[in-house]
């Protein structure tokens, strides 16, 4: 039996400096100091680093690990592949009014959950396997992303490229608070769209003007009634902009959109609908752009077959296993569309994502680890 516990000061210690490197997406040098951190350890552990040189978020990191030596024994199966990002949402300098600390029993800092604490998790568990001999026998690897928070632009292919070669993918996004891992992701998509209109003097000649916010608003109540939520649809009109000064008529109005989707030909749906907007104003005009850009990772049969086999390698464990799903995208999403078997939201237990708020159970460091180094050696 491993002594997971043993590996909690170095857990300790490895998050505190992930945490403590800022990294917010697009800050290219910024991501690369946290690149450098998990390369280092890669290494010290025995693992092989190719670095995905990238100029717009920051490199990505791909860690390799053979399988053990087994004499007589060759293997051809695919392996695992463990994906984490190593951008947060945290502009430099949070730390300084949200510093990394533990209270009761949490701990806090921008990006701890999403997702420094599952880096962490998928290194300790490999360290954890190595040093007790408990490798499975077929190549594990770990892609270490830049860009998740910005819409996974640069890394998608590089995913998509290593999941293909896994029997089993593993993302340490941070579970639910009551330790669910995630079996359904909405898929995400977001669209622009700008309205011309014609500008004149709101007193002089107001009936040769047209009205871009007014063009804009019968848009905005359009896409909004597209929100189905039996089909657990939603359309989301987040920002809205026009206009100059009050005594112009407007000539420019825009909205950006957000959409989520659970259910296929949902999206295809809303696509053509938001490309089908006619003007209503006589003398506007829309230009419209944006797309699916993340499909949705539906509780399928495939995941859930997945699901029940990683239940019972947990239940053999001692571990209870639950299952959840959230609106919120991640890389799973893009997983999910391939036919491979994934499983998402292994990392740290915590919440309150993307707010100063956010947190981890420290307890979950060790028992996630726990987790993750199971399903690996029981898969
Ligand atoms: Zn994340």
């Amino acid at each position: 039996m491993i002594n997971y516990d043993l590996y909690l000061p170095s857990m300790l210690d490895l998050l505190k400096r992930l945490v403590e490197t800022e990294s917010p997406s697009h800050d290219t040098s910024a991501v690369n100091n946290v690149g450098a951190i998990i390369g280092e350890e890669v290494k010290s552990m025995g693992g092989k680093i190719e670095i995905i040189h990238n100029e717009t978020s920051g490199n990505h990191i791909i860690a390799r690990f053979d399988p053990p030596l087994s004499p007589g024994k060759a293997t051809h199966e695919k392996g695992f592949l463990l994906l984490s990002h190593m951008d947060t949402v945290f502009p430099v300098g949070t730390l300084t009014h949200m510093p990394f600390n533990e209270k009761d029993g949490r701990i806090l800092g921008p990006g701890v959950s999403d997702m420094k604490a599952g880096a962490v998790i998928g290194l300790t568990a490999l360290i954890a396997l190595l040093e007790n001999k408990k490798m499975p026998l077929v190549p594990i690897t770990a892609l270490f992303t830049s860009d998740e928070e910005a819409g996974s632009h640069t890394s998608r292919k590089w995913i998509e490229k290593l999941a293909k070669d896994a029997q089993l993918v593993l993302v340490l996004e941070p579970g639910m608070p009551d330790g669910s891992i995630k079996t359904w992701r909405k898929g995400v998509g977001d669209f622009h769209i700008v309205v011309h209109g014609q500008a004149a003097h709101s007193g002089g000649n107001h009936e040769n003007g047209r009205n871009a916010i007014e063009e804009l608003s019968h848009h905005v109540l359009a896409i909004q009634g597209l929100t189905d939520y039996s089909r657990g649809t939603t359309l989301n009109v987040g920002v809205i902009q026009g206009g100059i000064v009050v005594n112009v008529v407007p000539e420019k109005a825009w909205m950006d959109v957000d959409l989520r989707v659970m259910q296929p030909g949902e999206a295809e749906r809303i696509m053509e609908a938001i490309y089908n907007l006619k003007p209503v104003l006589q003398g506007t005009s829309l230009e419209i752009s944006g797309n699916l850009n993340r499909p949705p990772m539906p509780y399928g049969e495939l995941m859930q077959s997945t699901f029940e086999h990683a239940r019972e390698i947990a239940a053999e464990d001692g571990i209870t296993l639950t299952a959840a799903g959230t609106g919120g995208a991640s890389d799973g999403n893009f997983v999910a569309p391939l036919g491979i078997p994934v499983l998402d939201g292994l990392g740290a237990i915590g919440g309150d994502y993307h707010s100063e708020k956010e947190y981890i159970i420290k307890d979950s460091l060790v028992s996630r680890t726990r987790l993750l180094a199971t399903l690996l050696q029981n898969w």
